[in-house]
């Protein structure tokens, strides 16, 4: 049986004393019989983060990482240095960095893997534009997104990543996925899985994103390749990332 996860993707928000407000609050209010929860910040706060959830059932991870190992890579942070700050998770190919810097499914890849072999968890994200759904693509272009990553994988690593269903026009904008659109895609993409290796695919983790809410976490979740969600701007308070937590259940 799959644990459901929580994990609030802050994007490029925060500051220091807004983090202590969120990260108290988190923890205060935390169950960790609800689900698995995690939050990933922007780097310079994951030492933060570290601080205020180290021996707390919640985890912390970055928000992208280099492809690469080391070296003459200016702005760069690598897969080593977030695992020596604790991380446990890290976003890879998030459709911002898709869009606006270009990333490929290719570099997206790389990065899961670099991320696998430092001992973290890559939450590998993929999802459709509003033109590509409104074409009817929506299968074949998440298909490719994940596609790249499982030629990477052996059934060990296939264990070892999380996957996040986002369609881009549901992401901050208001307008969710219905359960059932999402489900569609979250039981595709485990059937992909399978293909590769039914036993890992059973136990991978399908996160759906997009402006979900504490009002319509509940609903998403239940979906049965509904394994949690990754939020946005509703992980910005505590009392909202803790009510979708709650829905977990
Ligand atoms: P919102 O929850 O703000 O729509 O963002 C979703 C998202 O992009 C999480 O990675």
């Amino acid at each position: 049986m799959r644990r459901k996860l929580v994990v609030g993707n802050w994007k490029m928000n925060g500051s220091r004393a807004a983090n202590a407000t969120l990260l108290s609050g988190i923890v205060s209010g935390f169950d960790a019989a609800t689900a698995e929860a995690a939050v990933c910040a922007p780097a310079p706060y994951l030492a933060q983060c570290e601080a205020a959830l180290a021996g707390s059932p919640i985890g912390w991870g970055a928000q992208d990482v280099s492809a690469h190992a080391s070296g003459a890579y200016t702005g760069e942070v690598s897969a080593q240095m977030l695992a020596d700050l604790g991380c446990r998770y890290v976003i890879v190919g998030h459709s911002e960095r898709r869009a606006y810097h270009a990333e490929s499914s290719e570099l997206v890849a790389q990065k899961a893997v670099a991320v696998i072999a430092a001992g973290m968890t890559p939450i590998v994200c993929v999802g459709e534009t509003l033109d590509e759904r409104e074409a009817g693509q929506t299968s074949v272009v998440v298909r490719n997104q994940l596609a790249q990553v499982l030629e990477r994988l052996d059934a060990d690593g296939l264990e070892k990543i999380v996957v996040a269903y986002e369609p881009v026009w549901a992401i901050g904008t208001g307008r969710t996925a219905t359960p059932e659109m999402a489900q569609e895609v979250h039981a595709r993409l485990r059937a992909q899985l399978a293909e590769k290796n039914a036993v890992a695919a059973g136990k991978v983790q399908i996160l759906y994103g997009g402006s979900m809410k504490p009002d319509n976490a509940k609903e998403l979740m239940a979906q049965p390749d509904i394994d949690g969600g990754l939020i946005g701007g509703a992980a910005l308070k505590a009392a909202d990332f803790l009510a979708i937590i709650h829905a977990a259940t």
